[in-house]
């Protein structure tokens, strides 16, 4: 019997982040079939996929074929246990996104080798950075021309401000790919690729060394030449490998590879395993100590609730991460912020086909509690003496602006009530312009596909219309300052800046662009704007 601490040990927590389209899909469905927890290719719900895995809980859902919430594939290989959070990326991304990040114990960063860092790893990236959590990367797309790898090392650091190195180098491209050198063994995995996609395991790895004669006939005379020359500059320029600083956030380890042509993706796990961290510990917010994930009282927030997952049931399912100790269906927690303990009777876990009643769980491993509506994100609950209460989720910076108003003026409690509630669920943010009333709300996403799902909401359970007119907003700020030392009425602002407050009175304001950001804070001294909002 595996003791809590091996349990815990053999636990990688993480999420893949990317911009829509870089191959986090292909690139997750090939680490399940690596790890045989898939047969087919097409399970791994993805826009083109028939099949819908977990999470169609919403009509929306369904006829768009894309999931609205994030959900976690659960699989075991080489004796680890793989907690893939995933993080829905096109249409369906939303504040759940950065959610989920919050409950990641690494991050794998996807790019797509011929486009470079675009906007949307920007934005994940930066929360992950906010963590300090280990950020892996792999190039992605290598059988098709990508950019100079060099080109691309440089742009990752300097736009997202990490240091990187590589762990291999890329052999050609496109037409061109040889395959990869990898920098540790000193050899050459060469490709050979017969462009089946769907393969299921690696395309032909064949193991050389540089400078070996061999090597001209493996990948071309050309080829070696050059590599030998990019080798010898990344041995002489680059950062030294440091898992420490790996660990901590500041060094990302970047691999090159082709997720659909399968290579590189197996190397890319081991060291991923490898060099990933199991479940570290997180800090009780109260005594300010590090919770041990091996000990043995039970801890874990909720980091993401989703409404209706049975359309027969009210309930809700608060998605819990495990912090500390073990987790058994049916035990008993104390919920610190509803002051009382609570029989945890359900837990699911979400798998990669299918959703399965869990018995245990770990330190690492996330849980679906049935929530009628106790829970709010960042809850702690914990068993134990000593109450422990993790810092609880910041809020993230909406993207999409809208005013809400009522079509049925008769209606206005229930609008009040729905908005509030869906607030409080954290579906959407809302907002009141300071010095006005709650007949129309400015509410506020990063998805904008958020919209749908509150009037769709707000109809079905709250049986209310709304009337939606778009904002041209792009950017919201918290304003950081003490509410005494700053009259936000007097802020020298840009016409088209509008001050706002949130639901627990703290004052922001409403940018169109970034510019208008720049120009409020040069020309106010004293104000401090913040990008995340105070956390639940
Ligand atoms: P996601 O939006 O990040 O989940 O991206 P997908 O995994 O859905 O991939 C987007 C498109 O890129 C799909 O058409 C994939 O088949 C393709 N793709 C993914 N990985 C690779 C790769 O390694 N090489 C090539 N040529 N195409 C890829």
């Amino acid at each position: 019997m595996p003791s809590i601490a091996d349990e815990i040990a053999s636990r990688r927590t993480f999420a893949i982040i990317s911009h829509p389209d870089a191959g986090k899909t292909t690139l997750t469905e090939k680490l399940l079939l690596y790890t045989g927890s898939i047969q087919t290719a097409g399970s791994v719900k993805g826009k083109s996929s028939s099949k819908h895995a977990v999470s169609d809980w919403m009509d929306i859902e369904k006829q768009r074929g894309i999931s609205v919430t994030s959900s976690v594939l659960q699989f075991t290989y080489n004796g680890c246990c793989i907690n893939i959070l995933d993080t829905p990326g096109h249409q369906d991304f939303s504040e759940d996104t950065y959610r989920t990040l919050m409950a990641a114990d690494a991050a794998v960063m996807v790019i797509d080798g011929a486009k470079g860092v675009e906007a949307q790893t920007v934005k994940l990236f930066r929360v992950c950075a906010l963590r300090g959590i280990p950020i892996f990367t792999f190039v992605n797309k290598l059988d098709h021309e990508i950019r100079d790898p060099f080109d691309l090392i440089e742009e990752i650091e300097n736009v997202l401000g990490i240091s990187t190195y590589p762990m291999n180098w890329p052999i050609g491209c496109g037409q061109n790919f040889r395959g990869v050198f990898d920098r540790a063994s000193r050899h050459v995995l060469a490709f050979e690729g017969d462009g089946r996609a769907n393969a299921t395991k690696k395309v032909g790895e064949i193991e050389a060394s540089l400078g070996d004669a061999a090597l001209d006939e493996l990948i071309g005379e050309e080829n070696h030449r050059a590599l030998m020359d990019d080798i010898e500059l990344l041995d002489g320029a680059a950062d030294e490998f440091d898992l420490d600083a790996v660990r901590s956030g500041k060094l990302s380890p970047v691999f090159f590879g082709s997720a659909l042509t399968n290579f590189g993706v197996e190397p890319f796990l081991k060291d991923f395993l490898r060099l990933a961290p199991a479940p570290s510990p997180h800090i009780d917010a109260v005594s300010g100590d590090e919770v041990d994930p091996t000990a043995d009282d039970f801890s874990g927030f909720v980091f993401k609730i989703q409404a209706n997952m049975d359309k027969n049931h009210r309930d809700r399912i608060a998605f819990l991460r495990i912090c500390s100790g073990k987790f058994e269906r049916g035990m008993e927690a104390f919920h610190v912020q509803g002051d009382r303990k609570l029989k945890l009777a359900t837990g699911t876990a979400m798998m990669a086909d299918d959703r399965a009643i869990v018995d245990e769980a770990y330190a690492g491993d996330i849980v679906g509690l049935f929530d009628p509506g106790i829970f709010s994100i960042g809850d702690t609950l914990c068993t134990g003496k000593r109450h422990v209460r993790f810092a609880g989720i910041p809020t993230f910076a909406p993207e999409h602006f809208a005013r809400i108003s009522q079509v049925d003026t008769l209606k206005r409690k229930q609008f009040v009530k729905g908005m509030e509630e869906l607030a409080q669920e954290g579906a959407v943010q809302i907002f009141r312009e300071i010095g006005a009333g709650m007949e129309s709300v400015i509410v506020g996403v990063v998805g904008v596909l958020q919209f749908e799902v509150l009037e769709q909401r707000l109809k079905s359970e709250y049986r209310v219309e709304v009337r939606r007119q778009p904002l041209a907003y792009s950017d919201i700020r918290w304003i950081a300052n003490d509410p005494e030392e700053l009259d936000v009425q007097k802020l020298n602002l840009t016409r088209d800046t509008l001050r706002v407050e949130d639901m627990r009175g703290n004052k922001l304001l409403l940018f169109t662009s970034p510019w208008n950001i720049d120009w409020a804070t040069e020309h106010n001294p004293a104000l401090r704007l913040s990008e995340f909002g105070n956390v639940t």
